[in-house]
């Protein structure tokens, strides 16, 4: 750490003015973010609430008693020397005002002791300008603490209502956790009233830290990716954990977060990119669970949108955008296959994979190929004239034979949108102006015929040599939009469940869906194929516990 310093009055102007401390949820995302930034590895949290206190303690670089005393006075930080580097800004507290404003606002004590140099450290108590008024050598290990207390005593509007403790707890858990999923290296521990609240464990990366996040989610369930972005000066990093689309997806969008630069921020471009690319992933009206982290030079970041940091503007935004697009494409097309464990398994394996070094983190930094997917299922059987029995090299898979196709049509509908011509023109009565102005926006052409009655003379290709295609093109009419059109056509088109289907015909469904782009689930959201793998019926037969050429096992 370099030492602290006063920062010239340019720059305190140039800061945006505002408090950022308007909660007891602030203070802590306050300081725990300083903690961060002191290089800690293991941060513990002691809340009381009547009346709020707060301590935080690390275990980072501390302070010499020189900046110590300075830390907490006006518009101090060594974090920022000059102008230059308020738009170059690589830490996450960087205002230093923080502990200056806790010092107005509340009852502000300092420990601190730097890593090496010192045996002791210093405690000093601050005065309502953030100057020392007392100080005392104490014993203490490496790290810095910061106690405050009697918060919003100036300030009694300020102090949150009775009522409102439960809903400030959750928000001080909720700041820690998004900390976290940022710095998944760090241990967190967080004490209310003297008695252990909350631990996050440190992991690899996010994806052991999203299923201590959000209840109910299993590690299995969760990809990541990452991603190079070439920018024209200076290349970026994208790192995106998903939710597997037909095995996670939540009632609200609480599982989706967006952080930039080790911070939590809002970047509603991508969030709406992300969730668009997911739409014909997921059932109506679910939400993913998403974390994507954006590394970017800071020079691309303008962080003053919003006092807290919470908003940003983000340059080269459509390139991040159409980054994420292929993560997740990258994500959905490797995982196309993979078994889902099964009850009792599931503990099991999420151990087994907890404990293997390093995750199955995918680097595949560089170029974006289209990945290709090897066609490695296999037809053998057709179970009640509705599941297609597929063999793998892992195991076995059952899949839906219509919602499989249908995934494949509709994919081949949003590629290839194309009305054709009628032999003879069909005739429909009783439209309403809404029905006539849908058919015409996708594309068909309708023509008034007579009174209440309607000539249409093109129809979507696939549609044309149907019996039923006055009823498709009734169905058509009453869709909302062109995508809802594409995936009415294609669940009509689909291979029925119920259909008896020729070896082939299995294979050929089998190969056209193993070539689609989000494989999962159907344009409707249900997931398309169940895999049993290999490891797993091993597992269930017990095959670990003959020893030997008996009981049909191999040679
Ligand atoms: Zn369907």
């Amino acid at each position: 750490m370099t030492g602290i310093q006063s920062l010239p009055l340019d720059i305190i102007q140039l800061m945006a003015a505002g408090e950022v401390i308007d909660s007891p949820a602030a203070v802590v995302r306050e300081l725990a973010e300083n903690a961060v930034d002191a290089g800690a590895t293991r941060i513990v949290l002691e809340v009381r609430s009547q009346p709020w206190q707060i301590q935080v303690t690390d275990n980072g670089g501390g302070l010499t008693l020189g900046d110590l005393r300075q830390a907490a006075t006006a518009h101090s930080t060594s974090k920022l020397v000059d102008k230059a580097d308020l738009w170059n800004i690589q830490s996450l507290g960087f205002r230093g005002e923080a502990l200056h404003s806790l010092s107005r606002l509340s009852q502000l004590t300092l420990y601190s002791r730097p890593q090496l140099e010192s045996h002791s450290g210093f405690c000093i108590t601050c005065d309502r300008t953030g100057r020392p008024n007392q100080v005392t050598p104490v014993a203490m290990a490496p790290g810095t603490r910061v106690l405050v207390e009697k918060l919003f005593y100036p300030m009694p509007s300020r102090q949150p209502q009775a009522g409102a403790e439960r809903a400030q707890l959750r928000a001080i858990q909720q700041s820690l956790q998004q900390l976290a999923l940022c710095h998944p290296n760090l241990t967190w521990q967080a004490l209310l009233n003297d008695r252990p609240w909350f631990t996050l464990w440190p992991g690899a990366s996010a994806l052991h830290l999203l299923p201590q996040v959000l209840r109910r989610l299993d590690v299995t369930d969760l990809r990541e990716a990452q991603q190079s972005v070439a920018l024209p000066d200076a290349a970026g990093q994208l790192y995106l954990l998903m939710g597997l689309p037909d095995r996670c997806h939540r009632r609200r969008p609480d599982g989706i977060f967006t952080a930039l630069n080790g911070r939590m921020v809002e970047l509603p471009e991508l969030t709406e990119r992300m969730l668009a690319a997911l739409r014909r992933s997921l059932p109506r009206d679910r939400y993913p669970v998403l974390f994507l982290h954006l590394h970017a030079a800071p020079h691309h970041i303008d962080w003053h949108r919003a006092p807290d940091k919470s908003k940003v503007y983000l340059q080269h935004l459509a390139q991040w955008s159409a980054t994420v697009e292929i993560a997740i494409q990258q994500i959905l097309q490797a995982s196309q296959i993979e078994p889902r464990p099964l009850g009792g398994h599931q503990r099991l394996t999420q151990l087994l994979k907890l404990a293997e070094p390093g995750g199955q983190y995918s680097d595949t930094a560089g170029d974006p190929v289209e990945p290709s997917t090897p066609l490695t299922l296999k037809a053998i059987a057709q179970i009640h004239n509705r599941y297609i029995l597929a063999e793998h090299p892992a195991g076995l898979c059952l899949i839906e034979q219509h919602i499989a196709h249908e995934r494949v049509l509709y994919e081949e509908l949003c590629d290839r949108w194309e009305l054709v011509e009628l032999t003879t023109p069909l005739t429909l009565a009783n439209l309403t102006e809404r029905q006539v102005e849908q058919l015409q926006q996708i594309g068909i052409t309708v023509e008034p015929f007579g009174p209440d009655l309607w000539t249409v003379r093109t129809v979507p290709a696939p549609l044309r040599d149907r019996p039923d295609c006055e009823d498709a093109l009734r169905e058509l009419s009453q869709a909302s939009d062109l995508d809802s059109a594409l995936v009415a056509t294609a669940c009509r088109t689909a291979i029925r469940n119920g259909t008896p289907l020729e070896p082939d015909a299995m294979q050929q469904i089998l190969n056209a869906w193993q070539r689609t782009r989000k494989p999962q689930t159907c344009p409707h959201g249900r997931p398309i194929c169940l895999t049993l793998n290999e490891s797993s019926l091993a597992r269930y037969f017990r095959r670990s516990w003959v020893i030997g050429k008996s009981h049909g096992l191999e040679p």
